[in-house]
C-alpha cells in the first residue's frame, strides 16, 4: 500500500515536471508552475512572477516589482500583489526559501485575501533561480493551516521550481529566435526581398514568406517543387532563366538574373534573383539566395526614361518648330516683294512699249529680291552649323552603350536581341558626342521600326565598332524589312520616308553631321534580311569639313 502511495506521487511528481519542461512561452511556464505547485501542496493561492534579467533581484524591495515582470499569474487572479520588505530580501537578495506561519504573517494576494479571509496565513516562497540570478517567484499561501507546508512538501515544490528554472531558458531562446524570425520577415516585407536555399539534387526548395507572396505560392506547399516555381515565370523569360542557372550549376559561379514572375492574377512582378552554391551537411549543392521584387524601381526608370525620350522629341520638334518659324519669317519678305515686283512687271508689260522701262526696273527689284531670299538661306545655315558643332575627345563604345540604355525599353517592347560587337581597344576620337549620338539614335530607331512588322524570324540588331586604318567605323544592322533598289536609291534625300508619321529628314541629316565630322555613312547591301547602316569618323581630323 505505502509503496502504491509512492508510486503514485512520484508518478505524479514526473507529469509535474514534464509539464512544466514542455513549455516555451513565458506564459505556458508560468502557469504550469502555479497550477503543478497547487496540486502538490494543496495551498488556497498561489502566484509565479518571472522577470527576464533578474530585475527583480536588483529591484527587491518591499513593494515587489511586478511591473517590472515578463508574466505574472495568479490563482485566484488578484490585481495586486506584495510581499513584506522581509521576504523579498530574504527570497530575492538572500535567495532563501521562506516559510512564515506566525500570527503577523498577511497575505500577499490583496484583493483575494481581504474578501475570503481575515485570519492570519501561511506562506511558501520559493525563489526561482538561474544561472545565480533570482528570475522570478513561487508564492503559495494557505489560510490559517500550519502543518500545510511540510519538507517533503517543500523538496517537491524546490524540483518544481528548479524545472521551471531551467525550462525559463528555452523559453528566453525560443523568445528571442520567434522575435529574430518577426524582425527578418518585417525586414524583407519591407525591403520586398524573400530568400530561399534551393538543393540542386532533390530540386525542392526553402522560402522565406516574402518568396511566397513574390510567388504567388500556397504557405502549405513546404518544400517548394522547383517546376512550381518555374511555373510562375514568365513565357518568354523561362529560357533565359533555365539558362542562367544551368550556367551558375555547371560552373559553381554565383547566379544572377533579372526576369519576370507572372502571378496567378495574371499581375506581373519584375524581380533580381541572385544566389552563391555550397555543399550541405548532407553533401548536396545547395544554393542560397535572394530574390527581389523591383517592379517600383523599374517602373520608375521606365517612366524616367519615357520622360526623356518625350523631352528629347520635344526639344527635337521644338527647336525644328523654332528653324521653321525663323526660316518662314525671313524668307516671307523677299517673296512677297517677288510677287509684288512680278505682278507689276506683267502690269508694265501689258501697257508697251512706254512700260517697258518700269518692267525692267520690277525685273531688277525681283533678281534682287531673289538675291536677300538666298542670303538668308546661306546665313541661316552658316548659323545652324556653327551653333551645334563642340569637339571633344570622345570615347565612341560608351556614346553607343549610352544609346542602348535610352533605348533599352523600345528594345524590350520590339522583343529586339541586341548583339554589341564593340572593340575595346579604340582610341578616342574628336567629335561633337551629343551629334554622334543623334546619328546612333536614328539609326538604331530606324533600325528597331524596320523589325516591328518582322515575324517569323529573330529581330537582331547587330552594333559593332573597329579601328579601320584612320578611321573608327560604326556598323548598325538589322534582321528588319530591309528595302528594293528604288528605296534604296532614294534613302538619304530629304523628305523621302515610307513611314505614315515620317519626315524624311533623320537620314539626311544623319549624313549631314557625319560629313561635317569628315567621316562617311553609308547603306552596305545586306546578305539576306534586313539592312546595314555603316559610318566612319576620322582618328585625327584637321577640321570640321565644309559642308
Ligand atoms: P523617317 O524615319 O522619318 O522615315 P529617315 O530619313 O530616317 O526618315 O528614313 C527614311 C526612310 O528610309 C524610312 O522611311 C525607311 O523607308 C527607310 N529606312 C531607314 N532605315 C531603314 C532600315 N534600317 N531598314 C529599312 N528601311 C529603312
Amino acid at each position: 500500500m505505502i509503496l502504491d502511495k509512492n508510486t503514485t506521487e512520484i508518478e505524479s511528481i514526473s507529469r509535474a515536471l514534464q509539464g512544466i519542461s514542455k513549455e516555451i512561452s513565458f506564459e505556458g511556464l508560468a502557469k504550469a508552475l502555479l497550477k503543478a505547485s497547487l496540486n502538490h501542496s494543496g495551498a488556497s493561492r498561489g502566484a509565479v512572477l518571472l522577470s527576464e534579467e533578474g530585475e527583480l533581484l536588483a529591484k527587491a524591495d518591499a513593494s515587489f516589482p511586478r511591473e517590472k515582470a515578463r508574466f505574472f499569474a495568479s490563482e485566484p487572479p488578484v490585481g495586486d500583489f506584495q510581499l513584506s520588505a522581509e521576504i523579498s530580501e530574504k527570497v530575492l537578495t538572500r535567495q532563501e526559501i521562506v516559510v512564515r506561519q506566525d500570527i503577523s504573517a498577511r497575505s500577499a494576494m490583496i484583493d483575494t485575501a481581504e474578501r475570503s479571509f481575515d485570519g492570519h496565513v501561511v506562506q511558501l516562497c520559493v525563489p526561482l533561480i538561474h544561472q545565480e540570478r533570482t528570475i522570478g517567484v513561487l508564492y503559495l499561501e494557505s489560510d490559517g493551516d500550519q502543518e500545510r507546508f511540510t519538507s517533503g512538501c517543500i523538496s517537491v515544490l524546490s524540483m518544481l521550481a528548479s524545472q521551471a528554472a531551467i525550462s525559463f531558458e528555452s523559453a528566453q531562446l525560443i523568445e528571442a529566435l520567434r522575435e529574430t524570425n518577426l524582425w527578418m520577415i518585417k525586414g524583407q516585407q519591407i525591403g520586398r526581398m524573400g530568400s530561399y536555399r534551393w538543393n540542386t539534387r532533390t530540386q525542392l526548395t526553402r522560402a522565406s514568406r516574402e518568396c511566397y507572396r513574390i510567388f504567388d505560392i500556397d504557405r502549405d506547399v513546404n518544400p517548394v517543387p522547383f517546376d512550381v516555381f518555374t511555373s510562375r515565370v514568365h513565357a518568354d523569360d523561362i529560357a533565359g532563366v533555365l539558362r542562367a542557372l544551368m550556367q551558375a550549376v555547371r560552373t559553381k559561379s554565383p547566379f544572377h538574373h533579372e526576369y519576370r514572375v507572372v502571378q496567378r492574377d495574371r499581375t506581373t512582378v519584375n524581380v533580381v534573383a541572385v544566389g552563391r552554391f555550397a555543399i550541405s551537411p548532407t553533401g548536396d549543392m545547395e544554393m542560397d539566395g535572394i530574390v527581389t521584387d523591383v517592379t517600383e524601381r523599374k517602373a520608375a526608370e521606365r517612366a524616367l526614361l519615357d520622360a526623356r525620350n518625350e523631352l528629347a522629341r520635344a526639344v527635337r520638334l521644338a527647336s525644328v518648330g523654332e528653324l521653321a518659324g525663323s526660316i518662314i519669317h525671313e524668307i516671307n519678305q523677299p517673296l512677297t516683294g517677288i510677287i509684288t515686283s512680278a505682278e507689276a512687271c506683267v502690269r508694265w508689260l501689258s501697257r508697251s512699249p512706254e512700260g517697258l522701262a518700269e518692267a525692267s526696273r520690277s525685273v531688277s527689284r525681283v533678281i534682287e529680291q531673289v538675291h536677300r531670299a538666298s542670303d538668308i538661306v546661306a546665313g541661316l545655315r552658316t548659323l545652324v552649323r556653327e551653333a551645334q558643332f563642340r569637339l571633344t575627345d570622345v570615347q565612341i563604345n560608351e556614346a553607343i552603350e549610352e544609346i542602348f540604355v535610352l533605348l533599352k525599353r523600345d528594345l524590350e517592347q520590339s522583343a529586339v536581341a541586341l548583339r554589341s560587337k564593340l572593340d575595346q581597344t579604340l582610341p578616342m576620337v574628336k567629335a561633337d558626342k551629343v551629334q554622334i549620338q543623334q546619328v546612333l539614335l536614328n539609326l538604331v530607331r530606324n533600325a528597331i521600326e524596320a523589325m516591328n512588322s518582322v515575324d517569323g524570324r529573330a529581330r537582331i540588331l547587330t552594333v559593332s565598332s573597329i579601328e579601320a586604318g584612320d578611321h573608327v567605323c560604326v556598323r548598325i544592322s538589322d534582321t528588319g524589312v530591309g528595302f528594293d533598289e528604288d528605296g534604296k536609291r532614294r534613302l538619304f534625300d530629304a523628305l523621302y520616308t515610307t513611314k505614315a508619321g515620317g519626315l524624311g529628314l533623320g537620314l539626311s541629316i544623319c549624313r549631314k553631321i557625319i560629313t561635317v565630322h569628315g567621316g562617311q555613312l553609308w547603306v552596305e547591301d545586306s546578305p539576306a534580311h534586313g539592312a546595314t547602316f555603316a559610318f566612319t569618323l576620322p582618328l585625327r581630323p584637321n577640321r570640321l569639313a565644309a559642308s
